[in-house]
C-alpha cells in the first residue's frame, strides 16, 4: 500500500493522476484538492523557472510510460537523428513500445501491469512471444494474447474498459491489437508538452 502511494508522488505535485488511476491520492482528496487546487496550482506554476517547466514535463512523460531516464533519453536521441518534428517522432517512438501499446490499447489496467504481461511472456507479436517491453511495434503488426495459454491475463485484458485511440484496431473477443498507423501527437491519450521535453534534452 505504502509503495503504491509513493508511486503517485508526481500526481500530488501536478494535482491529478498521471495514469488516471482511481486509487490515486489526488482522486481521494478531490473536493479539497480542487478547491485549493486552481489557485494553488497557478501560483505554483508561476514559480517554476523555464528549466523547472522542462523538467516537470520530462518527469510527467517518464512517469506516465514508466520509463527509466536512459530509456527516455534514448527515445529523444533516436528522434533527433530522424528527419521531421523531433517531439512527434520521440512520442511515436515511446507510444509504439510494446508495453505502451498493451496499456493504451486497453489490454492492461496500468502501464505496470502491461510491462509485467510482456516480461512474463503473455504477449505475442505476429504470433510469436516477445518478452521485451521496449520492443518497437511497426504499423501493420498484430499484438495478441493466447487465451488458452494465458487465461488469467486474457480475463484481465477483457475487463479493461478504457477506449483505444483510432490508430489501433482492437478486437477484444479475439484479444488482438493491430497498430494501424503511427500516432499523431494529438491522438495519443496522454497530455504532455513534448516540446519542453525535447528542449530539456537539447540543453
Ligand atoms: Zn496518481
Amino acid at each position: 500500500m505504502k509503495q503504491g502511494q509513493a508511486k503517485h508522488k508526481i500526481c500530488r505535485r501536478i494535482g491529478y493522476c498521471i495514469w488516471n488511476m482511481p486509487n490515486c491520492p489526488t482522486v481521494k482528496g478531490r473536493a479539497r484538492t480542487y478547491a485549493a487546487g486552481l489557485q494553488g496550482k497557478n501560483a505554483h506554476r508561476k514559480k517554476l523557472t523555464a528549466y523547472g517547466e522542462m523538467m516537470l514535463e520530462k518527469q510527467k512523460l517518464r512517469a506516465h510510460y514508466a520509463l527509466t531516464e536512459s530509456q527516455l533519453r534514448a527515445a529523444y536521441l533516436y528522434a533527433k537523428r530522424i528527419e521531421g518534428k523531433t517531439n512527434e517522432i520521440m512520442m511515436q517512438r515511446i507510444e509504439t513500445r510494446l508495453d505502451s501499446i498493451v496499456y493504451h490499447a486497453g489490454f492492461a489496467p496500468t502501464i505496470f501491469a502491461a510491462k509485467q504481461f510482456v516480461s512474463h511472456r503473455h504477449i505475442l507479436v505476429d504470433g510469436k512471444i516477445v518478452d521485451r517491453a521496449s520492443y518497437i511495434v511497426k504499423p501493420g503488426q498484430v499484438i495478441s494474447i493466447n487465451a488458452e495459454k494465458s487465461p488469467k491475463i486474457a480475463e484481465i485484458a477483457k475487463a479493461v474498459t478504457a477506449e483505444a485511440p483510432a490508430y489501433f484496431e482492437v478486437d477484444k473477443e479475439q484479444l488482438k491489437i493491430k497498430l494501424v498507423s503511427l500516432p499523431t501527437i494529438d491522438a495519443i491519450p496522454f497530455s504532455v508538452e513534448s516540446m519542453r521535453v525535447v528542449e530539456y534534452y537539447a540543453r
